[in-house]
């Protein structure tokens, strides 16, 4: 089980973030957020990725169901 490193890039980026699980890394792109709220945001989406993959619930889910189960994890409070 290999621990996570997140590392916090600077520069235009499609994504606010990115995980590797096959390095067992994330990549923030700081320049993609407005506030240090969303931020933290993102490194947790991240973190739940990582959480997925160590715990062997990533092969159960596709790309898009692992998504809405982060997306209504951090959300819950106004999308349940
Ligand atoms: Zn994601």
């Amino acid at each position: 089980m290999a621990n996570l490193t997140v590392d916090f890039k600077i520069g235009k980026e499609d994504n606010r973030g990115i995980y590797y699980a096959e390095t067992s890394r994330a990549l923030i792109y700081l320049s993609m957020h407005e506030t240090l709220a969303d931020v933290y945001k993102t490194i947790n989406h991240e973190v739940f990725h990582h959480c997925f993959e160590i715990n062997g619930e990533a092969d159960k889910m596709d790309e898009d169901q692992e998504e809405k189960v982060i997306f209504n994890m951090q959300w819950a409070e106004i999308s349940l």
